[in-house]
């Protein structure tokens, strides 16, 4: 589906869809819950997150760690992914594709042909939040440009390099510290807070660049690269850059 296919859906409130979900978070979508809630970001991540800052938690009965009966407590700053529900959005370098979810068991939902999809997204506020999130991709290019002023892939294994770091970002648990992860995730500890979401990302990007541009640890920044990838809804390949000549036998 595209944003121009036929597409309506109305919330029966029932919370069934609150359940038993991955939902990654970008920066952007953590900042936001944590304003909608009235506190930090760090509070936010500690409360409502895993993995970093980098997955919604959901609790061992299965329900998200923000579902209050069957209300979404923070309904004003939810992330991406519930606002698209019931669609899955897809990023691919040809541009975006929605594909419609199966309801969840017991769904008080109901799907029709109403509408578009573009006006869904619309009504639940999604192309203003995935703008903010976007505007974190960049990092990514500067992450990738660090490293290889870091690292000699005549000596090091460049597959192996990547590998390791796409286990590093992804891990669950028992990972390494990793400052720019933590300040990806913390725009508030890392003294970028301000009023609005947009402020404080406008203080935040500076910051993280900053850090990027000092940063001489090239297996955390690779890491924190390929993590930044995942969270903004694309695979690790967004991040990973091999030497050219490794690049060209790829293709
Ligand atoms: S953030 Fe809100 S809408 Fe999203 S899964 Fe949690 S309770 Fe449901």
């Amino acid at each position: 589906m595209d944003r121009h296919s036929p597409f309506s859906y109305r919330c029966g409130a029932c919370g069934r869809c609150c359940h038993n979900q991955v939902i990654a978070l970008s920066p952007a979508e953590l900042l936001a819950l944590a304003r909608a809630s009235g506190i930090a970001t760090g509070v936010a991540r500690a409360r409502y997150t895993e993995r970093r800052g980098s997955l919604l938690r959901f609790r061992t009965d299965g329900g998200c760690a923000a579902l209050e009966g069957v209300r979404c407590s923070i309904h004003p700053g939810r992330p991406l992914a519930c606002r698209i529900y019931p669609l899955g959005l897809e990023r691919t370098p040809d541009g975006d594709r929605f594909i419609r979810l199966e309801p969840a068991q017991g769904s008080a939902g109901r799907y029709g042909v109403e509408g578009i999809v573009g006006d869904y997204l619309t009504d639940q506020g999604v192309d203003e939040l995935l703008g903010m999130a976007e505007r974190y991709r960049p990092l990514i290019a500067a992450m990738r440009d660090k490293i290889e002023t870091l690292v000699d892939f005549d000596k090091i294994e460049p597959r192996e390099f990547w590998r390791h770091a796409t286990a590093e970002a992804l891990r669950e648990s028992n990972f390494d510290a990793n400052r720019l992860i933590d300040a990806l995730f913390d725009p508030d500890g890392v003294g970028a807070a301000r009023a609005s979401i947009e402020a404080t990302i406008a203080a935040h990007l500076p910051i993280l660049h900053a850090m990027i541009a000092s940063a001489t640890d090239p297996a955390k920044l690779a890491a924190a690269a390929i993590l930044l990838a995942v969270s903004l809804g694309y695979s690790p390949a967004e991040a990973i850059r091999f030497p050219t000549e490794q690049q060209d036998r790829l293709k």
